[in-house]
């Protein structure tokens, strides 16, 4: 039978995410003989641990089928691959960001400045689409220190917190993209791999549906059923079932974690009692 092979970033923030995604889906790997490839015993599906830089080459050269990668690498290098699914882990956006001490009136600032950077292709898109002529310094870390050593007037880089920014005094002036990790895949496909391909996407978004959802279980009175009824959202509508007790029932639903606490008050409010609330491991309609 035939493999999907997946290419996922050796070691990075990428790495830990990525292969705990996997897991969930209930695909565990076997460490294979070569320590750059692990299989799956459960999944016809391959690992290939890669530089996430090199992620999108070897997806569009279809040596891996399918690559976990931040969308920075995938704006980046343009190559022929195709955005299937956003992942929503390793959210990040890439700033334009200069001395916190200089004034800052707008991307014109930027004419004839040098700036430092590992995105220089993204950069220059944006930098021709404005308009400005600027000088791209292309340097593959460490970018945070060009500006206090000289290096650069300022930087073009990955910000999550801004904690970097503010350590080496700079400010964030124009966020030019937002990323986070996605899956790509190889523009061709073989139909079998594109049936697992969709497959694995079916048991991710499984995962992900069931993510921030809970069961929840109560004990309502019969009198006051039809509104606790209506306070419940449930996939369909609530399971009731009724209590030895007389006049009493139990209801099971569904419930989402941003909701939850506003419907516990008129549950609460509304006369339920016993409330249960139980992480849910998967979810399909
Ligand atoms: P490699 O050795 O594989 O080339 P790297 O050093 O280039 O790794 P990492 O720092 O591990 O890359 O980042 C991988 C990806 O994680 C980035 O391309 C970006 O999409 C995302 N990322 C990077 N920094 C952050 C951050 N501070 N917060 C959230 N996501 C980030
Ligand atoms: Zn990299």
């Amino acid at each position: 039978m035939e493999k999907i092979k997946i290419a996922v970033q050796k070691s990075g923030r990428l790495s830990e995410k990525s292969l705990e995604m996997l897991s969930e889906c209930d695909i565990t790997l076997t460490q294979g003989k070569r320590k750059l490839i692990a299989i799956s015993h459960d999944f016809p599906l391959e690992v290939l641990f890669l530089r996430d830089d090199d992620i999108p080459q070897y997806v569009s050269d279809g040596v891996a089928d399918i690559g976990i990668v931040g969308e920075n690498e995938v704006l980046e290098k343009d190559k022929k691959v195709e955005l299937v699914k956003r992942l929503g882990f390793a959210r990040c956006r890439i700033s334009l960001a200069i001395p916190q001490d200089v004034e800052y009136h707008g991307p014109q600032w930027f004419e004839g400045k040098r700036i430092a950077t590992s995105y220089p292709g993204i950069l220059q898109k944006y930098l021709d689409e404005q308009s400005i002529q600027a000088e791209i310094e292309e340097i593959s870390g460490s970018v945070e220190i060009a500006p206090s050593i000289g290096l650069a007037d300022s930087i073009f880089d990955i910000v999550s917190s801004g904690s970097t920014l503010v350590s080496n005094r700079l400010k964030e002036v124009e966020v030019v993209c937002n990323s986070e990790a996605v899956i790509i895949a190889s523009p061709a496909l073989s139909s079998e791999k594109t049936k697992l391909l969709n497959d694995l996407l079916f048991r991710i978004e499984t995962v992900q549906r069931s993510k921030g959802n809970k069961y929840i279980l109560l004990n309502a009175p019969n009198d006051k059923l039809d509104k606790i009824i209506s306070i419940l959202p449930g996939i369909k509508s609530p399971t009731v079932m009724p209590l030895h007790q007389e006049g009493w029932s139990s209801l099971h639903s569904v419930v989402n974690e941003k909701e939850f606490w506003g419907i516990v008050d008129q549950l609460k409010e509304n006369g339920a009692e016993g409330i249960l609330a139980i992480p849910i491991e998967k979810m399909i309609y």
